[in-house]
């Protein structure tokens, strides 16, 4: 796809395999946007994270007891991933917080009880959809995952997506949509806008913690849940 042409269509190629050959990708008027063009067929990296037919339950199995980084140390529960295993669409966050660690369930505290609310108002039930984050252990309090945690553990989240293959994948926040996206640009430069993501349709939008801090951006998320049910052809919930 040429610069004038991603610019233009509504998906855009997205990879999130490193090592994969980087193909800037012009995003709105801004500048450019390094992600990474797949070729045709899994990468190296790709078919490397890839086992052929696995299930949530083999990958969740092979996380086993995790000591993998240091992340493991201060907590309490892993917080795999919760939800349809064959979802049509999947919620991706950043990492546990407070609550998430004592229940080992994603997405339960405050800003867990706004995306619930977001999911009933596009007429699902949580039960409908997968929910996951890009680290499963929470970071020490409440920081940003660091680099090299992100990199030893987002291979499950990866896993967790190809075993899931969702219609839609929706980041929540910076961290998961830089993750998948593989880029560093900040995260208002590119919401709302698709992405094609190992066959599934991306799209980033705020995180709802950061909803509960300022308010008004949820007119934005609202509009891009509504890209995202068109997509799914579901309608608003009557109130
Ligand atoms: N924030 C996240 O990113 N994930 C959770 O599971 C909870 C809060």
């Amino acid at each position: 796809m040429n610069m004038s042409s991603a610019a233009n269509s509504s998906t855009k190629s997205a990879a999130a395999a490193a090592g994969s050959v980087a193909t800037p990708l012009t995003v709105k008027a801004g500048p450019s946007l390094p992600i990474i063009s797949v070729p045709s067929g899994p990468t190296l990296f790709e078919a490397a994270e890839r086992v052929p037919n696995e299930t949530l339950d083999d990958i969740r199995a092979d996380l086993g007891e995790c000591t993998r980084c240091r992340l493991h140390k201060a907590r309490t529960k892993i917080v795999f991933g919760v939800g349809n295993p064959k979802a049509e669409l999947v919620f991706v966050g950043e990492g546990p917080g407070h609550d998430e660690d004592i229940q080992g369930e994603p997405f339960v505290g405050r800003a867990g009880k706004l995306l619930t609310q977001m999911i009933e108002a596009m007429s699902l039930r949580r039960e409908d959809v997968y929910i996951c984050n890009v680290v499963k252990c929470r970071p020490p309090e409440n920081r940003l995952p660091d680099k090299d945690e992100i990199a030893v553990c987002s291979p499950f989240l990866l896993r967790q997506l190809a075993a899931i293959q969702p219609k839609v994948i929706c980041c929540l926040g910076a961290c998961s949509a830089q993750t998948l996206l593989a880029t560093t640009q900040g995260i208002s430069r590119f919401r709302g806008e698709w992405f094609d993501f190992r066959g599934s349709k991306l799209i980033a939008t705020y995180h709802p913690a950061y909803l509960l801090r300022n308010p008004p951006a949820k007119s934005e998320v609202w509009k891009d849940l509504q890209k995202v049910m068109a997509v799914l052809g579901l309608q608003p919930k009557k109130r």
